[in-house]
């Protein structure tokens, strides 16, 4: 990746987000196995051309400060901390990730993330969920009996005025979140990988703008909406998710209602893809 520094910021930063990290052929980890297919393979292919701003990579540096901080705490004897860890796939790639923390007493998998308010609030953690059941499924077949993950979320933006007048406002700003792993969770999971790694193996043969396109769920997609809006309001009276339907609710609504179109966008491939600049589809929609 090429750092650049638009605001002149001093180079500890330009250091800390700095890496000699370089992808290694056939081998994916834990995080980009959960990527769209297209966004991972033009990650590795375009790595040394992917541009990002010392600016745009602040919550990175704030992430690895926390993991620094708390991997300097001494585990006990059933503990093991920040290990790397890979398991072989069926045909030839691997699987790698570093777990934060892995508790043999208890058979658990810890991670810290920094994270949002809204991950609580929406209680978004699928992504979560299935990190630690990889890591899981990786420490079973080295032999250690792993069945559970948990999750010691830090929410950077957490704000306690609002914790003090909304009771259903995430409380503290740190929290904790857990599963039990069943058998079938685990061979679920290994039969999912399986699969994921046969298609990224197939994907890899493949022209930039031949890539599968990444799925609604993975381009965070948000679907077109009709607001049924009331003259003199700014806000949206109603959402309707089809255009019939609100023109209905408009005409029934009578004089003063009107109906507007709010477009879907694409969250993701807006505003959040390094690799954007090598997908023909982000290009077509940029048009
Ligand atoms: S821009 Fe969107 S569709 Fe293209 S690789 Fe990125 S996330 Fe996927």
């Amino acid at each position: 990746m090429v750092i650049t520094n638009g605001l002149g910021l001093p180079q500890p930063f330009v250091d800390a987000v700095t890496s000699e990290y370089r992808y290694k052929p056939k081998r994916y980890s834990v995080t980009s196995v959960l990527n769209g297919t297209r966004e991972v393979i033009l990650q590795r292919r375009h790595a040394d051309e992917i541009t990002s701003d010392v600016s745009d990579m602040v919550w990175m540096i704030f992430g690895t400060a926390v993991h620094s901080v708390l991997e300097h705490s001494r585990e006990t004897d059933t503990q093991l901390k920040e290990n790397w860890v890979s398991m072989e796939m069926p045909n030839g790639y691997t699987l790698s990730g570093i777990f934060d923390l892995y508790d043999d007493a208890t058979g658990t998998v810890t991670d810290w993330k920094t994270a949002s308010v809204w991950k609580v609030i929406m209680d978004d953690w699928d992504d979560y969920r299935k990190q630690t059941l990889m890591y899981c499924c990786i420490l079973r077949s080295m032999g250690f009996d792993a069945r559970r993950g948990e999750i010691v979320a830090l929410l950077k933006d957490h704000s306690k005025s609002k914790a003090e007048h909304d009771r259903s406002y995430p409380q503290h700003p740190v929290y904790r979140i857990g599963w039990d792993f069943t058998d079938d969770d685990v061979a679920d999971m290994m039969a999912w990988l399986e699969r994921r790694f046969e298609e990224i193996e197939e994907a890899e043969k493949l022209p930039d703008d031949e890539l599968p396109l990444c799925t609604d769920e993975e381009r965070w997609h948000r679907p077109d909406k009709w607001a049924l809006m009331k003259r003199g309001r700014k806000s949206a009276v109603k959402l309707y998710d089809d255009e019939l339907t609100a023109r209905k609710a408009c005409e029934s609504n009578g004089k003063g209602f009107f109906v507007e179109h709010r477009h879907g966008e694409d969250v993701k491939c807006e505003k959040y893809c390094s690799a954007c600049a090598f997908c023909d589809y982000y290009r077509m929609k940029m048009l």
